[in-house]
């Protein structure tokens, strides 16, 4: 695995092919005959179906030792975060994980359209296949200590990319719930009046980018914010992680898996756990 780490891509119309670094063609292409995966990892499989999270075949030839520490991973995150709202239960809402060549500095990355919570996705590096447990480790411990990727414990290394990803996954349910207040709601129609005049693929492509980054930078802010009130501290984004300084939703999602990897955790960790319960606590009242 290199040491570009996992990145969010934003697509509007799945036929656009103008991704950077990554075939999104392909990856799209792909889908249709990637069948949900076999292997039931101790029974997670289908209960992740069932909250609408599908793992895919392309996932079985992943070590048992490497993926089934994820699996559990996002059972434990899906619990922890989605079982408080809905939004996940509606027939057309979907998220899949599957394993799919990518380019040899991405690890793994998150799919998304602004549209609605349906083909989503988070998908790995195949060459995690031919990866041992063991130098996953290593070289992840690797790119922590230059500092790229936020601390993580021991045991959680094996976890740190799928946890990282699940967090850009964290907020685009959150930007899901806000449209159902009537300022999120507009925010929305905004967003998608400025897509309707737009001429070219990369002029929507760089809207879909911005309508992500826009909500990344206010969650990241209230964080800090919580920090600052609760903590009387605040963590910039190079202290958190390398990575974190090269936009705001790589941030959220690097603090998302260090809060989610550390069992000791820093000011910053709490108070995204702090704002996460807040908002899952009002979604929950609005189902
Ligand atoms: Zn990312």
């Amino acid at each position: 695995m290199g040491g570009r780490g996992s990145l969010y891509l934003n697509f509007y119309n799945p036929n656009h092919n103008s991704m950077p670094n990554l075939d999104i063609a392909n990856i799209i292409s792909t889908q249709d005959q990637d069948k949900d995966t076999l292997k039931e990892y101790n029974g997670k499989t289908e209960k992740l179906r069932n909250k609408k999270i599908f793992i895919k075949e392309s996932t079985d030839l992943i070590p048992e030792n490497i993926f089934k520490p994820n699996i559990n991973k996002i059972d434990h995150l899906t619990r922890k975060y989605l079982d408080s709202t809905q939004i996940l239960k509606n027939q057309n809402k979907q998220m899949s994980i599957r394993s799919i060549k990518l380019n040899n500095l991405t690890t793994a990355c998150y799919i998304s359209n602004n549209h609605n919570l349906n083909n989503l996705q988070i998908i790995l590096n195949d060459k995690i296949k031919h990866t041992k447990k063991s130098s996953l480790e290593t070289n992840v411990q690797k790119i922590i200590d230059r500092g790229y990727w936020v601390k993580t414990d021991k045991k959680e290394l094996v976890n740190q990319a799928i946890t990282h990803e699940f967090g850009h996954h964290i907020q685009r349910v959150l930007m899901e719930l806000d449209k159902t207040t009537s300022s999120g709601r507009e925010r929305y129609n905004n967003y998608l009046e400025d897509v309707k005049k737009a001429k070219t693929k990369s002029q929507i492509k760089n809207l879909g980018n911005k309508f992500f980054e826009d909500y990344a930078t206010e969650y990241f802010k209230a964080i800090q914010r919580i920090e600052r009130k609760e903590f009387n501290h605040i963590t910039t984004h190079d202290e958190l992680s390398g990575y974190s300084t090269e936009s705001n939703s790589e941030a959220f999602a690097e603090l998302f898996a260090k809060a989610n990897c550390t069992k000791d955790k820093d000011t910053l960790s709490k108070s995204m756990d702090l704002f996460l319960s807040k908002k899952m606590k009002v979604a929950a009242r609005s189902n």
